[in-house]
């Protein structure tokens, strides 16, 4: 066969692409980056190939090449459902934490010339962030971050906090847990407490994708409104993220103020009047109250300043909350200060903790005691006084006992409702539900967003935060936390939403919620499916996952059952046209 020059040149070097690309899939066997399994091993993904871009070429690479893929942050999540790219060897899933720019100016440990990246939670001698000026682009003038994807979150709010002249920047609002990627926190909408800036997803002005096709492209609500309200929460489901722009704002001065001690039917009380004046007052508002409405339903501190956010505990056993409240000060940010750091390495053999199988009381005060630092009321910049996890703790929780996270999201308009009957059913069973939980539930506040799959796509939400740390030390079983999930997920609740990121997915685990996307996400369920039939239309980045599924039916023929792909036009779902069904798993 003849050939000219230049187009065996391009073969050649193509060949020579896909022979790297081969050398960088490996065969799966720990946790992330070594195997597809969750933080603490579990949730595994068995038989899938691994795949550690270097470059976003590779990525690129890989993606064209495998049937199924999805991408991986470091596992910091509690399913398989949306971990696992398939489960043979034609699946691969796509770390995004070896990609070299996240190394620059950092050590090079395996000698090829080039400086790796590595995480501190899991190498406390490793003192190099995933955040440099390449990796995170901060553009002052127009208070933005470009960051690669596998940037970790506290590597960012660090660099942030300490860039450029004038008290450092900040992301407008942050989680309690920053030990993740930027692309995973992404992805699956993770939250702090703002009824100002929304998630991680709403605070992201542009994403870097790559395709199923291999190629690669920017979506903005400049550039397409509809695909990125799909990208905001995107599940891993649209393709492989490798840039993302954020908004950052400069530090501010916040005072944070706690409320202890209150109990639980007083707080039964506080939370009904919230519901009721999130009632009466959402219409007056109108449909995008902002955050002045919530500092207004929010009341003052103790030194009388407004709070504008604020996040809540619940101690089960011990029948108490806190409120932690934060008020915004006029004045410059104090100097920031590092967190604490300590040791925290343990064995997490299921069942090594039998002792957390009772004594739910005692475990509580422990638990209360241990965020008490984190708490501590006073002034602090923005970095600090919005709670995060310090590395210490963040190491703890890691290696101390097996657990599972899940997250509940109610409706602002139920919350009342909610709390009463979830307290009803932890107290006054015959069943003692309360024992089954040792750590607080954590409670946030959401505004509404803008991402189809959001938590909060129609109303502000309360996210429910609780952990089971009970089963992995009782041969699997935790019935009553169990009890207390199905109050979350009955009308009264909701249902809420689930955390995409967190338990109550897996069939195999016996936790699966009963999820139709039509009823759960009754707005946009069907603008998402028109995303995917947009960027996926092979099913690709599916995964295992069988809640990807969407039907229509059309609103002029009396109702019959259309192609799904003919609902969708350049702006989603013609809702004018079509309706968005129900497909509801068997097993519902
Ligand atoms: C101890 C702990 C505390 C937590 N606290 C909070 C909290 O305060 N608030 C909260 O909301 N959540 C919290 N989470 C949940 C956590 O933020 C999410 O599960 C997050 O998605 C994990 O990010 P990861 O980088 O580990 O991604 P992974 O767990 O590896 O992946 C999660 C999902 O994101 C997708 N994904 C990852 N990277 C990409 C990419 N580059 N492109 C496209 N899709 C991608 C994956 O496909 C998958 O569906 C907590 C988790 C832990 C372990």
């Amino acid at each position: 066969m003849m050939m000219t020059r230049d187009v065996s040149l391009v073969m050649m070097s193509l060949v020579g692409l896909v022979v790297a690309s081969n050398s960088i899939v490996l065969e799966v066997s720990a946790i992330l980056p070594a195997s597809v399994t969750n933080f603490q091993g579990h949730f595994t993904c068995p038989n899938v190939m691994l795949g550690k871009p270097k470059t976003e070429e590779q990525v690129s690479l890989i993606v064209k090449e495998h049937p199924l893929v999805k991408a991986s942050g470091v596992g910091h999540s509690w399913n398989t459902e949306f971990t696992c790219s398939g489960n043979a060897s034609n699946a691969v899933n796509i770390v995004t934490t070896e990609m070299q720019v996240l190394g620059i100016g950092c050590p090079d440990t395996n000698g090829d010339g080039i400086g790796d990246p590595c995480d501190t939670t899991l190498n406390p001698a490793c003192e190099c962030s995933t955040c440099n000026n390449e990796s995170c682009q901060v553009d002052e003038a127009n208070h933005v971050v470009k960051v690669a994807a596998g940037v970790r979150v506290r590597d960012l709010l660090d660099y942030l906090a300490t860039y450029g002249e004038s008290g450092g920047y900040t992301l407008p609002a942050f989680p309690w847990f920053i030990d993740q990627t930027v692309a995973g926190a992404v992805s699956t909408a993770t939250h702090g407490t703002t009824m100002r800036h929304g998630s991680m997803s709403q605070q992201v002005t542009e994403f870097e994708v790559v395709l199923a096709d291999g190629s690669t492209k920017t979506f903005s609500d400049e550039n397409n409104e509809h695909l990125m309200s799909a990208m905001r929460v995107n599940v891993g489901r649209l393709g492989v993220n490798t840039w993302l722009t954020m908004k950052i704002e400069p530090q501010r001065s916040v005072r944070r103020s706690t409320r202890r001690n209150q109990p639980i039917q007083d707080f039964v009380g506080e939370m009904k009047t919230l519901q009721e004046k999130y009632i009466a007052n959402r219409d007056m508002e109108g449909a995008d109250h902002d955050g002045d409405f919530f500092t207004e339903m929010f009341g003052k501190d103790d030194a009388g300043l407004p709070i504008h956010e604020k996040a809540m505990y619940w101690f089960v056993p011990t029948q108490e909350a806190w409120h932690i409240q934060f008020s915004l000060l006029e004045v410059e940010p104090m100097s920031v200060t590092e967190n604490q750091q300590s040791d925290g390495r343990g064995a997490l053999t299921p069942g090594e903790r039998r002792f957390m199988r009772s004594n739910a009381r005692l475990w509580s005060e422990f638990y209360a005691g241990s965020v008490t630092y984190n708490v501590m009321p006073g002034t602090f910049a923005s970095r600090r006084a919005y709670m995060s996890m310090t590395e210490g703790q963040s190491r703890r929780h890691r290696f101390f006992s097996a657990y599972d996270q899940w997250e509940m999201f109610v409706p602002l308009s139920k919350v009342g409702d909610c709390v009463a009957a979830v307290a009803d059913r932890l107290y006054n069973s015959d069943d003692e539900a309360w024992r089954g939980f040792r750590t607080q539930f954590l409670m946030r506040l959401t505004n509404k967003e803008s991402g189809y799959l959001s938590y909060s796509s129609d109303e502000p939400v309360m996210g429910f935060n609780m952990e089971d740390y009970v089963q992995y030390n009782n041969d699997g079983k935790n019935d009553a936390f169990q009890a207390v999930m199905d109050v979350f997920r009955s009308p009264v609740c909701g249902p809420a939403r689930v955390h995409w990121g967190k338990a109550g997915w897996d069939q195999s685990r016996g936790q699966e919620v009963c999820f139709d996307g039509a009823a759960e996400f009754p707005n946009t369920w069907c603008d998402f499916g028109c995303a995917v039939s947009e960027l996926d239309p092979n099913g690709k980045f599916a995964g295992i996952s069988t809640k990807w599924q969407w039907a229509a039916s059309s609103k002029s023929s009396s109702d019959v059952v259309v192609e799904f792909a003919q609902c969708c036009g350049p702006d989603g779902f013609k809702k004018d046209m079509c309706t968005c069904e129900s497909v509801l798993p068997a097993e519902c």
